[in-house]
């Protein structure tokens, strides 16, 4: 039989609404690099939410699931995007501002946006894209920019607060399916085309209530989330839908991501909390060894996107931030694990053990291991497969099926309808995850794996190395070894040699590097992470400096 309860569709529209009303006086603060930075209650954001669906609807036609893009910074007209655009039945496209301009241009045309948002500070960056961007008909800019870039472009053109003025505060919010569009994002196409994962009202939803569980996030309206992570990326982690819900104030960096801007906005407004991936953080303890800042107000700092260095956890630790590692993809909305200790071991040396892990996995993430033969495996803790998961906030397909011509979708899907992560890890018996590589990034060497994330953690643990990125390369003997590639500390002294010593006491014998390169950067993808293509093709083409150790 049939419940007797009431069927409520759970859409984004409902979460607008909920936070601009119960939370109005929660704050959006973006930073603007002048003496003070720029704040908006909840409130306003719900009504400039529905000034801006009066002028996307009215001046600019937008109408059914239409794709509306964004090309913008973490900032709170970048917020009133995020939901004025799903309420209204339309559908958000976050698009990666660091992608290269020629996928950027293949993400426009394959979703059709027929209207861009964009943040002046942007306009180098779109103006030359236009002629290649066929679908866009209007460009709405926002904030300050050099507006004559896009003199004698073919688009029509329209300044954000003059659409919105005088707009009606208020808005007839549809009626919506649960399971109808809200918004979408593309992978990073590190290989192949990228691409889209569509993401529902009911997902974004389902997805928000766990981010807002205290095992996940866990914040409330005393909090202030320090949002590094961009909402082009997996919509910042689900945060700005997540902490609306629960009325915790926002601090947006706009376009302020360098050490210095992060260093001082955590100074002057104390957030409690703050998420963005490793190399922020990496990035961020230089400065503060350059000018020391007390950054102990964040009592919670997520990390994800990449593995967790144990050295970077511990230097936070030290300074009074709490690191609280999770794992997640574009694919999986992204909250997928999430590494607090169990009860029994918080307080005891096993805790840090756990907290490095990627975590467990919430309530409504079901999760299996999958061995090369297709058999699942047990969660002992040492039997090592491709994850797969499934839930109401993961993607069963991609936009249009199938996107480029070498993806198959059985690469992605199981037959029963489970995502396959590519990436690769254990499983203990009380269900913590811990991940040893991507599926591509292993190095097969002579028949055993080995792990190029723990060459890099134990490597970044050295007191003069910056970073450390490790790839797999061809070996006539081994079929593949691994490759080191290092980025030393100013004012070190230390040689490879050294190093390799340091490797030995923390890594089996057969499993260090012969090869080794000092780097000035390690090459980074649009969102961050280290790019192995990159420094794989870099060695093959013979532009990395390399010398071999026996
Ligand atoms: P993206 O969809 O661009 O966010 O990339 C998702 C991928 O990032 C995952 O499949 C993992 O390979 C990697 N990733 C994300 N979080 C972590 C983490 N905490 N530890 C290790 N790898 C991670």
């Amino acid at each position: 039989m049939l419940s007797t309860m009431q069927d409520v569709p759970l859409t984004v529209t409902r979460i607008l609404q909920h936070g601009s009303k119960i939370h109005g006086t929660s704050q959006v603060t973006t930073w603007t690099g002048e003496a003070e930075p720029h704040r908006r209650s909840f409130a306003e954001i719900g009504e400039r939410a529905a000034q801006l669906a009066h002028a996307l609807r009215d001046d600019l036609g937008v109408d059914g699931d239409e794709r509306v893009a964004t090309l913008m910074w973490n900032n709170a007209e970048h917020v009133e995007a995020y939901f004025a655009i799903p309420s209204m039945g339309a559908v958000l496209h976050t698009l990666n501002l660091r992608l290269p301009p020629e996928q950027l241009a293949w993400i426009v045309n394959h979703a059709a946006d027929r209207v861009v948002l964009v943040n002046g500070s942007l306009l180098p960056l779109l103006a030359p894209l236009l002629p290649h961007l066929a679908p866009i008909e209007h460009v709405v800019i926002s904030g300050p920019g050099d507006r004559s870039l896009l003199d004698g472009a073919s688009v029509q053109v329209h300044e954000y607060e003059e659409l919105l003025a005088g707009k009606p505060t208020t808005y007839a919010w549809p009626e919506l399916d649960e399971r109808q569009a809200a918004a979408m994002c593309y992978t990073s196409g590190t290989t192949g085309d990228p691409k889209g994962v569509v993401y529902s009202h009911r997902s974004i939803y389902l997805h928000s209530m766990q981010v807002n569980m205290a095992q996940s996030m866990g914040l409330t309206d005393q909090d202030t989330s320090l949002i590094v992570v961009p909402q082009f990326h997996v919509n910042a982690w689900g945060l700005p839908h997540g902490v609306f819900m629960t009325g915790v104030n926002m601090l947006m960096p706009d376009r302020f991501l360098q050490p210095a801007p992060l260093a001082e906005m955590i100074e002057r407004e104390q957030p409690t909390h703050a998420a963005a991936v490793p190399t922020i953080w990496q990035g961020l303890l230089g400065e503060l060894q350059q000018n020391p800042r007390d950054i102990s107000c964040m009592k919670q700092v997520t990390i994800g996107g990449s593995a967790c260095p144990p050295a970077l956890m511990e230097a936070f630790d030290k300074l009074g931030a709490t690191v609280c590692h999770a794992w997640g993809m574009t694919e999986t909305s992204p909250l997928g694990t999430v590494a607090r200790p169990p009860a029994h071991v918080v307080g005891t040396e096993e805790e840090m053990a756990y907290r490095l892990t990627q975590g467990r996995f919430p309530a409504g993430v079901e999760a299996r291991l999958v061995g090369p033969g297709g058999e699942h495996l047990p969660w002992d803790g040492q039997s090592a497969g491709e994850l797969e998961v499934r839930g109401p906030w993961i993607a069963g397909s991609y936009y249009g099926g199938a996107a480029g011509e070498n993806f198959k979708p059985e690469d992605k899907f199981s037959e029963d309808g489970w995502l396959k992560t590519g990436d690769v890890g254990v499983i203990s018996a009380d269900g913590f995850l811990t991940l040893t590589d991507r599926a591509k990034d292993v190095i097969k060497s002579g028949g055993e794996w080995i792990s190029s994330v723990e060459l890099e953690n134990a490597l970044m643990s050295h007191p003069e190395v910056a970073e450390a990125a490790v790839v797999a390369v061809p070996d006539k003997k081994w079929g593949e070894r691994p490759l080191a590639t290092v980025v030393l500390k100013e004012g070190a002294s230390t040689d490879f040699v050294q190093l390799k010593e340091f490797l030995a006491t923390k890594i089996a014998k057969w499993q260090l590097p012969e090869r080794w390169s000092i780097v000035e950067a390690v090459p980074k993808t649009s969102v961050g992470k280290f790019d192995k293509k990159v420094i794989r093709r870099q060695y093959a083409d013979g532009d990395l400096d390399i010398t071999e150790l026996a």
